[in-house]
């Protein structure tokens, strides 16, 4: 199959991402294999490829908002479509495979905090947990599916037991600690992908998976409530799905962000205000959500947030964060992270996008011009979403 391949990380203009042929995958014991159509194109791919987000696994396909058709089930013992026997779940790549930093999502050093503490993590002994929920899932052959970041969770440590499967302690990423959608087939765990409602074509459905999911994450992260102000700082792709969901809530919505071309979509999208972070009016907000990978947005965003009032930071990497005045912090200001999204955001997400519906604006990129997508997100270019058109490779 064809793939776009990460071999080291390194600055997208460089074009890190080749165009490679690698074995298809196979599926192992409750996992399914996706023949991609399209593969939303994200801010935290950039932040792999460049190296921002130290490697897990090299060689590595990104992609992680996925869009395809299940072709094969692996499940022992189930209506296995086109499965070898015997598969073991660390093999199934053997095209990106024979890296040594294997399948565990696990590294020392600098990358350590987003796997903390990730003790024994062998695939195996992943694939083995969440039993009881694999029971209750029915993903066939032929079924329309979306695969976003969460690859899986344990589903048994204290963070799983509590509802909060996206801060687990033995978490996976797709694109991440497992290859992703950035290529013709992807395995993906049975009881972790997304099924979609027909209410979305299937290029509509790409950005809803990462962008979309944890965009409303960060609603929910920020307690914006039905009425609310709420101010979005920064407007690509999450926060253009966002803005639809707090304006279905009745909200009033005020943007922060310097292109011309982002203020000029969200005012189309509903927003009341919209203009750069310095122009806005202070104390405005009852909550407000961060989009932007820059910490320098962050003492401004508090500035805007009335008292009381909580500022989501929707960023999975931050460029550092400026001192700033405790005065914007107090009066019960809290600012709070928005760490990966459960199944169940994913779920209520994917529901709530289809009740509104929310109208996605993307920008198609043929696979191979992967790495001219991620410059151009990199470079603030893109209006909505990027998405690679798999579908059409041949
Ligand atoms: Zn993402
Ligand atoms: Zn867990």
């Amino acid at each position: 199959m064809k793939a776009m391949v990460l071999r080291g990380p390194a600055p997208v203009e460089s074009q890190p991402l080749s165009l490679e042929d690698v074995p298809e995958p196979v599926p192992g014991p409750r996992e399914v294999r996706i023949k991609v159509r399209f593969c939303g194109v994200c801010r935290t791919d950039l932040h792999i490829v460049e190296g921002e987000l130290p490697p897990v696994r090299l060689p590595l396909v990104p992609g992680h908002q996925v869009v395809g058709v299940v072709d094969a089930v692996g499940d022992a013992g189930g209506d296995a479509g086109t499965k070898a026997p015997g598969e073991a779940a660390s093999d199934r790549t053997p095209g990106t495979a024979g890296n040594t930093a294997g399948n565990t999502g696990r590294r020392a050093g600098d990358g350590a905090y987003y796997f903390a503490e990730d003790a024994g993590g062998d695939a195996e002994s992943d694939v083995a947990s969440n039993a009881a929920e694999d029971a209750n899932c029915r993903v066939r052959v032929g079924d329309r599916v979306g695969l976003p970041w969460l690859y899986s969770a344990c589903g048994r440590c204290s963070f799983c037991l509590k509802g909060q499967e996206n801060l687990c302690e033995r978490i996976r990423f797709t694109g991440y600690s497992y290859d992703g959608g950035y290529a013709e087939y992807v395995i993906a765990r049975k009881d972790f992908v997304v099924q979609l409602p027909p209410a979305f074509p299937d290029l509509d459905a790409a950005p809803l998976l990462c962008a979309g999911i944890i965009g409303y994450r960060s609603l929910k992260v920020a307690g914006v409530k039905p009425g609310d102000t709420v101010g979005l700082f920064g407007f690509g792709a999450s926060a253009h799905l966002a803005i639809q969901v707090a304006r279905h809530w009745g909200c009033d919505v005020l943007v922060f962000t310097r292109s011309e071309a982002h203020q000029n979509l969200a005012r189309a999208l509903g927003a009341s205000w919209a203009g750069k972070a310095e122009d806005g009016p202070a104390g405005s907000c009852d909550a407000a959500v961060s989009f932007a990978p820059a910490g320098s947005v962050i003492p401004p965003a508090l500035r805007a947030l009335k008292k009381g009032g909580t500022l989501a930071v929707n960023a999975v990497h931050l460029d550092g964060v400026p001192a700033f005045d405790y005065s914007l912090l107090y009066w019960e200001k809290s600012v709070k992270s928005v760490a990966n999204a459960t199944r169940e955001d994913a779920r209520e997400f994917i529901r709530l996008a289809a009740e509104i519906p929310v109208k996605v604006s993307t920008e198609v990129f043929p696979l191979e011009e992967a790495n001219e997508a991620l410059l151009r997100l990199k470079r603030g270019q893109i209006q909505g979403e990027a998405v690679l058109d798999v579908a059409q490779v041949l």
